[in-house]
């Protein structure tokens, strides 16, 4: 099912989560036991995130160095697939601009098509490594091209014209930041260009990370204002060490509440750090359902035991 049908059809608050798969070569045993200690929480929807490749430099036993190029995450339509076949939850592929041409994506989205996968992520992606495009091909610079392409491919329209073709029917998710995008001017140009992804067929947009609801209630009264009418999916991460205190600012541009700073920094051990963590989450969390806010969506990456302490916790207390 498409996820704007999940949140239309929804008579009550609704989780879901994104993972990410695991590094090249790692065990796909435990990703699979995380997607199973998930089901319980019937997410409606797993996000499963994508990497373009990056460069790494490898050192030889001369002491000189190589460069190699690798993507360190592969495997998110066979982890898109086993989610859906395997656990009967609907993933939702993050398809990236970064390191793709629009070629390779039309490709990628028949794959998709054909293995049923009914959703989208369309984003920019974290270009770490610049792939020289032959003359020949094109590439999707941001977001909103991307959302372009999948658009007019489920209205028929693949790259090059074809006789006898089938539309796609994706349904079409974006990024949207609350707290702006590092590389937009300022807010409003930011919301512009979420405006945009929506005027080119995006379904639903789902927020960058924020700590301080405050932000995330602005950014949609602002988005309102703009005529951006898609559902804005608030996404919340739940701290768990205190070295995420300067990680994630630096990771992902937002900032981290006084409060909940020196909390972490008091905790005297790390079950301590991860407490305080869930306990803000928790705050967030109900604040946002409390406010009529019914769609929550966690960036649970591999490590599921702080969302399912959570979600206990949320369970008792609002859900
Ligand atoms: P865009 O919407 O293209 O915007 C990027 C920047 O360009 C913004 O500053 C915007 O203002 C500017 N811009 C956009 N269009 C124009 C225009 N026409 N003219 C001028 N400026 C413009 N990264 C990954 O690598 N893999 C993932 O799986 C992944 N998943 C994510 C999931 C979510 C929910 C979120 C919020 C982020 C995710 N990211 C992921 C990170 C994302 O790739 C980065 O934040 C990236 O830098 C921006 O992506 P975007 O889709 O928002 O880009």
């Amino acid at each position: 099912m498409k996820v704007i049908e999940h949140i239309e059809r929804a008579t009550g608050p609704m989780v879901s989560v994104e993972i990410i798969p695991p590094r090249r070569g790692g065990s796909a045993q435990k990703i699979h036991q995380a997607i199973e200690s998930l089901q319980p929480f019937n997410p409606p929807f797993i996000d499963v995130t994508s990497h373009s490749a990056e460069i790494i430099w490898e050192e030889m036993s001369d002491g000189s160095f190589k460069k190699r190029i690798k993507r360190k995450s592969p495997g998110t339509f066979g982890l898109c697939a086993a989610i859906k076949y395997k656990y009967n939850i609907d993933p939702v592929p993050h398809i990236l601009c970064a390191g793709f041409t629009r070629e390779e994506t039309e490709d990628a989205l028949i794959e998709l098509n054909y293995l049923g996968i009914e959703n989208i992520l369309a984003i920019k992606g974290d270009a770490k490594y610049r792939k020289p495009i032959a003359a020949d091909r094109s590439v999707n610079n941001y977001a909103s091209d991307l959302v372009s392409q999948v658009n007019r491919m489920n209205q028929g329209k693949y790259l090059d014209e074809l006789i006898d073709v089938t539309p796609t029917e994706f349904c079409i998710g974006v990024a949207a930041y609350p707290e702006k995008h590092f590389e937009s001017p300022n807010k409003k140009f930011d919301v512009s260009i979420l405006k945009k992804k929506q005027d080119l067929g995006a379904h639903y947009a789902v927020t960058q990370m924020f700590f301080n609801n405050e932000h995330y209630y602005e950014y949609v009264r602002q988005a309102r204002e703009a005529g951006i009418t898609i559902p804005i999916i608030p996404g919340l991460k739940i701290l768990t060490s205190k070295s995420q205190l300067s990680s994630i600012p630096r990771a992902f541009h937002v900032d981290i509440p006084e409060e909940i700073t020196e909390k972490m920094l008091a905790a005297k051990t790390r079950e301590e750090e991860v407490k305080v963590g869930i306990e803000w989450a928790l705050k967030q969390s109900v604040d946002l359902l409390e406010k009529g806010i019914n769609n929550l969506h966690y960036y649970v990456m591999q490590n599921t035991s702080p969302f399912t302490t959570l979600m206990e916790h949320l369970k008792a207390r609002a859900l």
